[in-house]
């Protein structure tokens, strides 16, 4: 048996004879796999559409890479595991804190659990941030990263010498080599390893910059096919999402389409009456510049009037939505605890910044592109086999992917 039958976060997960491989396509639209395919440029995938299953499915709120690719880990969504972003604001301290550290995470993860029961468990992402979240717990199992793929060793990671495995020098972290290095090791380590659990979690730098459809991405998704091609002929249950999708937030001129929050909020009520945190900040702004489509808002003790403020943003254009913290808690499955009075929500076009000086939109190159709203949970589902019918009434998510493939399998 590949993986024993175990309960995790309340969820169950059935016994399977097959190596079970997610990957998280990270930022893929829909769109992206869609044209890439009629363009001719997936056969595998064409095939997978003929002979597999295409589910609809939504991402876990915000649309952002951590939050999707933790609940895909633990099978729940940011209400339950904690991770929201990249950063919150700790009231406590009066600091705005990174959340890239495991202690923040508040569930078990997959991986850690199956590797506990004795099943062999491989995980490798594109970029290091993910990897310290994704490997919480997991102990004997193997766990690196492309951006580091020069820095393994087996004491640590699991593996000695992915690049010698791969064949391949190390990318730089703003490419699409990066994710190639991802798929070339999963193949690898498969073929070499047969691990019981394999996860696979790319980067979106060819999303952030590129349009489904574009010569750029038809050949990300036709290098993505012929990886996928051999996962699947090595013989394991294959399921590949995404943590998100991408939207263009940018005028026909090629200008970015902001909301700058900060500004209009120090404008009503006040400078310092305000606190606007954008969760997708990270040390890796260079495609995205901070800008996505999900803010949340801190507001201090005199400006507390939270629904007259909320309805004077919904009134702005570009934005989609703005909730007091308890409703959109309740709506998107979030940690009311790491959220301010307020979260609001870009529309399709529109991206959320704090002021103009504190985004860097020089190194952009391309018209933004970027994630975080409602615009952007549309995401893949597709499995390389045939998939029994769910439970009436299932809402699928991303991080079903683990539950599909364990319960739901032929
Ligand atoms: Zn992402």
């Amino acid at each position: 048996m590949a993986l024993p039958r175990i309960e995790v976060n309340g969820r169950r997960y059935g016994a399977t004879e097959d190596t079970v491989v997610v990957v998280c396509v990270d930022g893929s639209e829909p769109a992206y796999h869609e044209r890439a395919i009629q363009a001719g440029h997936m056969p595998f995938f064409e095939k997978l559409l003929a002979n597999g299953t295409s589910l609809p499915a939504t991402c876990a709120m915000p649309s952002f890479t951590n939050p999707n690719n933790l609940s895909i880990a633990t099978g729940v969504p940011p209400s339950v595991h904690g991770i929201c972003g990249n950063y919150f604001f700790d009231r406590d301290t009066g600091e705005e804190v990174m959340m890239n550290d495991p202690k923040w995470l508040r569930v078990p993860t997959l991986f850690a659990e199956y590797a506990s029961r004795g099943a062999t468990v491989a995980v490798v992402t594109a970029k290091d941030k993910l990897r310290r979240l994704l490997g919480s717990g997991l102990a004997g199992g193997m766990c690196f990263s492309a951006e580091h793929a020069d820095k393994v060793n087996r004491a640590e990671y699991g593996i000695d010498d992915v690049l010698g495995l791969v064949g391949m020098p190390r990318p730089s972290v703003y490419s699409a080599e990066l994710s190639e290095l991802v798929m070339a090791a999963g193949v690898a380590v498969l073929r070499r390893d047969r691990p019981d659990l394999m996860y696979l979690s790319l980067t979106d730098y060819v999303q952030h910059k590129h349009a489904p459809g574009s010569a750029e991405a038809n050949a990300f998704y036709a290098m993505l096919d012929g990886y996928c091609q051999r996962l699947d002929e090595l013989g394991c249950v294959l399921v590949v999402t995404a943590d998100h999708g991408m939207n263009a937030k940018s005028g026909a001129d090629g200008a970015p389409e902001v909301v700058y929050l900060q500004e209009l909020l120090d404008g009503w009520l006040g400078a310092g009456a305000a606190r606007v945190i954008l969760p997708i900040t990270d040390p890796y702004t260079v495609h995205h510049g901070a800008l996505g489509s999900f803010a949340t808002v801190y507001l201090s003790g005199d400006a507390k009037d939270v629904d007259g403020v909320a309805h004077r943003l919904a009134e702005v254009p570009g934005v989609e939505l703005a909730l007091g913290r308890d409703d959109a808690a309740a709506r998107f499955e979030l940690p009311a605890d790491r959220m301010g009075e307020l979260v609001v929500i870009g529309d399709r076009g529109t991206a959320l910044g704090t002021t103009p000086d504190r985004h860097d939109l020089s190194q952009l190159g391309e018209p933004l592109r970027s994630h975080g709203g409602l615009a952007e949970q549309r995401v893949p589902f597709l499995v390389n086999r045939a998939v029994r019918e769910l439970p009436q009434g299932h809402e699928l998510h991303n991080y079903d992917a683990y539950w599909v493939a364990t319960n739901f399998v032929a």
